[in-house]
């Protein structure tokens, strides 16, 4: 059982953006998802524990390790699966894992080639192991950057905006894979989608302006809002009396007309119906009514 600590962590980069304002935060073995719309301070976050940046305050624990002072120790056990996994060079699948392989240390050839072989079969890219990486779709190119994070036993794996680019037959396989290497491993899955938090992760954190403005589970949060999300399908043209008006969580298109979700202690009026608050609900009421409060 791992456990990561992260205390008082702030950046500001030399732009004067604020990208982390005072992070804390206790995550434990399992698949942990960091949701939170461009811009929020994610990658920050996950570059900054993959020892890519460094903070300007606070600390990061996994376990007895101190990521900042001792960047060397936790790469050894950090896998670490990038926004983008990639310029890929003319090489195979096989060839760059048991390049990354070399890299992570691991020099005996005989424990190499079964290690990057059961990784090629634990992503399910056995059969495809001699076709060069470059021709992969981006599900399969995924894959490839799931088995290059798990070599040497990572005890910390950062998967940053995953799914992005997949098509849902890819973006399934890939849930599929994270949730199955989940166990005993933590995994923090960085993303602004809401259902890859809502399908895979027990714990949950959301990010707003370089804060974190929720902690704790995905029920936890949805149940803060139940009976107070209301919705109703508007004309166009009322949009804007309806922000005005209203604490407005969202708006989206549906037939051409803009449905909207409100939040109220009680019924808003006329058209308006009570719904059963979602992932996105809650998102999106934490992440405009935040900025809301700010401004
Ligand atoms: P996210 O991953 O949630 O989209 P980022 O951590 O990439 O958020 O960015 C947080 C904020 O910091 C944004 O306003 C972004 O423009 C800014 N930012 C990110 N990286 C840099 C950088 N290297 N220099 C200056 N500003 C940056």
């Amino acid at each position: 059982m791992a456990t990561l600590k992260i205390s008082n962590l702030s950046k500001t980069y030399a732009n004067g953006v604020k990208a982390l304002d005072n992070i804390n935060i206790e995550i434990s073995n399992g698949m942990f998802g960091l949701l939170g719309p461009n811009g929020a301070g994610k990658s920050s976050l996950m570059r900054t524990l993959a020892t890519l940046q460094e903070a300007d305050e606070g600390t990061a624990f996994l376990d007895d390790i101190d990521i900042m002072k001792n960047p060397v120790e936790l790469r050894k056990v950090l896998g670490y699966l990038p926004q983008e996994f990639g310029v890929y060079p003319q090489i195979t699948a096989y060839q760059l894992l048991d390049h990354m392989a070399i890299l992570k240390g691991i020099t005996n050839g005989k424990e190499r080639k079964e290690l990057v072989e059961y990784l090629l079969q634990k992503v399910n890219l056995f059969q495809k192991r001699h076709q060069k990486v470059k021709g992969f779709s981006g599900g399969m190119k995924q894959r490839v950057g799931i088995a290059q994070a798990l070599i040497g036993n990572p005890k910390l794996i950062i998967v940053d905006e995953p799914t992005a680019g997949l098509d849902p037959g890819e973006r399934n396989r890939f849930h599929n894979l994270l949730a199955d290497v989940a166990e005993d491993v933590i995994i923090i899955l960085s993303t602004h989608i809401v259902d890859d938090v809502t399908e895979l992760c027990a714990n949950m954190a959301i990010m707003n302006e370089g804060s974190m403005v929720y902690k704790g589970t995905p029920q936890a949060v949805i149940s803060e809002l139940n009976g107070k999300v209301w919705q109703k399908i508007i004309e166009r043209n009322e949009i804007d009396e309806y922000q005005k008006n209203y604490t407005l969580i969202s708006d989206k298109m549906v037939a051409g007309k803009p449905l909207i979700h409100v939040l109220s202690d009680s019924n808003p009026g006329e058209g308006f119906e009570s719904i059963a608050p979602d992932l996105e609900d809650v998102f999106f009421s934490k992440i405009n009514v935040s900025k809301e409060a700010t401004v």
